[in-house]
């Protein structure tokens, strides 16, 4: 049964496992709030395996994620969780939207990290949020803030190991029926930006974003360094 069509991604409940859910990656990127898309062919299963792997590293470093088991090229079976209606963005350097509402220079070294709260509503446009905000939405801002910069330390290692710098990434998190705090949605070049070490290349979305380049043969660099390294 279908719970949820996201833009790229899926989310069904399978008759045969209680609290758990599959997600289903497509072969599909959209950008500028769904207005630019496009169906690259194998991007579902790209981004489905890098997620996969970061999800068993980053559960291996003590991070509770809903990552339960990969179950198909582009499926994973996670645990069935409620979304938190927010984004948490992480920013080791400054790219993408604090180069263009401030008056930080693209490329600036942000340190220490810095973690953002946005609105995940496309319908406001993902405003920006305060922590005061987040606040009065109900949530508690802090295990969120803490989880999200340990995150980044083990992402940030994970890439230098494989020759990136991890400039900044979006991740979401949910809640189970106990109120347990869990890392969900999907962790890839779709939602980072990662620039090869030596020359700064871009390997991820922003490729589409700014029509730089295409990102699978980029996106399948990426999944064979983890796998060569990790697996
Ligand atoms: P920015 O705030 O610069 O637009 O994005 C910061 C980081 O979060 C980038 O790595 C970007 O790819 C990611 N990000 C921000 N919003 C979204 C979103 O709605 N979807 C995805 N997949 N990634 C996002």
């Amino acid at each position: 049964m279908l719970l949820v069509k996201g833009k790229v991604k899926s989310v069904y409940k399978p008759g045969n496992e209680p609290k758990s859910v599959f997600i289903e990656y497509h072969d599909k990127i959209t950008a500028g709030n769904g207005e630019k898309e496009d169906y690259p062919v194998g991007k579902g299963s790209l981004c489905c395996q890098i997620s996969s792997i970061l999800f068993d590293k980053l559960e291996e470093f003590g991070i509770k994620t809903h990552y339960i088991r990969q179950i198909g090229p582009n499926k994973m079976l996670c645990k069935e969780l409620d979304i938190l209606p927010l984004e948490v963005i992480v920013r080791n350097r400054a790219a993408g939207s604090i180069v263009k509402t401030t008056t930080i220079q693209e490329g600036q070294p942000i340190i220490p990290a810095i973690v953002e709260f946005f609105l995940k509503d496309d319908s406001k446009q993902d405003p920006l949020l305060t922590r005061d905000r987040v606040k009065l939405m109900g949530i508690d801002p802090m295990p969120l803030v803490e989880q999200a910069s340990n995150i980044n330390e083990y992402l940030l290692n994970i890439f230098n190991l494989i020759g990136f710098d991890l400039i900044d990434f979006k991740i979401e998190f949910g809640v189970d029926a106990h109120g347990e705090l869990y890392l969900a949605d999907e962790i890839s070049p779709d939602s980072m930006r990662l620039w090869d070490k030596n020359t700064q290349s871009k390997y991820d979305k922003d490729l589409f974003r700014n029509d730089e380049g295409d990102i699978v043969p980029a996106y399948r660099t990426i999944l064979s360094k983890l796998q060569s390294t990790f697996i």
